[in-house]
């Protein structure tokens, strides 16, 4: 009896195993997103407008490359624009509580107080504008001299810069009306990865040629996995002057995510990735000197903080 028992435990763990071993084999090549859920923050401001819908705002006052959530909800509100520093930022529907739109100063727009005109439209085509302010203030950008190899001067061009800029701003100007982040955080694309050089750096390489740094530095290692920071569609996956072999993700709502310097792409264009999803790997190409991961996110067409914006509570990011 004790014999049977032992063969039958036997045949169960044996069962379970393989079990197991099917379910790994079948698993997508995606991480589980990990990191905790920022919790949803009471709003720092709130307005009320003639007509009776509320205007939340989950800031105070953003500093140059920071990202504020701007909150619209009341009866038959149908449509949100708003109006900042001379730009119009679309705003998105929020299943449930109405609309939001990511507030974002530019690493270069002057520290000063700026209007920050709301435009609500409603179901019977009545339009209203409430008038508020922001305050921006500056960045705190530190100055970097960055050493460039001799055989790869050539990248030190203003005219390439400018082009490849013109190149990514075409990508970022498509919007995805969805929030394709939803249900996880953003997060870092190298997990436990050390930031090394800041967003927004005013840089002279070689102490010849300047530029501003447009995204962060984390410290990798050639080969290392690049994941997705966010849940959404490859919008580009290929090779540019200077970022090199480099994947974009559209994250929707006007939000977009880069990974560069890769030494191997993993995703093709119009692919749906998950939080976490290894894109490529860490490489040396484009202009670097060595291995070397630049990670950008974009909201509204302009480079922000990356390693801020991940730390900001976003509508969509709970579980
Ligand atoms: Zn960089």
């Amino acid at each position: 009896m004790k014999r049977i028992i032992g063969l039958a435990l036997a045949l169960a763990i044996w069962l379970a195993t393989a079990a197991l071993a099917a379910a790994q084999q079948a698993a997508p090549p995606a991480a589980v997103p990990t990191a905790t859920p920022i919790p949803r923050p009471a709003p720092i401001s709130s307005a009320t407008s003639g007509h009776g819908a509320t205007i939340n705002l989950y800031f105070d006052k953003l500093a140059q490359g920071q990202v504020g959530v701007l909150q619209a909800a009341g009866p038959d509100l149908a449509g949100l624009t708003v109006r900042f520093a001379d730009r119009a930022i679309e705003g998105f529907l929020w299943p449930g509580e109405g609309y939001f739109a990511l507030i974002a100063p530019r690493m270069e727009q002057s520290a000063r107080r700026y209007n920050l005109d709301v435009y609500l439209t409603y179901a019977d085509e009545l339009r209203e504008t409430v008038n508020l302010q922001v305050e921006v203030t500056g960045g705190g950008f530190i100055t970097q001299d960055v050493p460039l190899a001799a055989d790869k001067t050539y990248l030190l061009d203003p005219e390439l810069e400018r082009a490849e800029l013109a190149r990514l701003e075409s990508l970022f100007s498509i919007v995805t009306p969805q929030m394709l982040w939803r249900g996880s955080r953003f997060d870092l694309p190298i997990p436990g990865g050390t930031l090394t050089s800041p967003f927004g750096a005013f840089r002279t390489f070689n102490r010849t040629f300047q530029t501003r740094h447009t995204g962060w530095d984390i410290r990798a290692a050639q080969g290392q996995p690049v994941l997705a920071s966010a849940a959404g569609t490859v919008a580009f996956a290929g090779f540019l002057d200077i970022r090199g072999s480099i994947v974009v993700v559209d994250h929707g709502c006007g939000v977009y995510s880069t990974y560069s310097h890769l030494s191997q792409v993993h995703v093709t264009r119009g692919q749906s990735v998950t939080a976490g999803q290894v894109l490529g790997t860490v490489g040396a190409t484009g202009r670097t000197s060595g291995a070397h991961f630049h990670w950008e996110i974009a909201v509204n067409g302009v480079f922000v903080d990356a390693a801020r914006f991940i730390q900001t509570w976003l509508p969509g990011t709970e579980r």
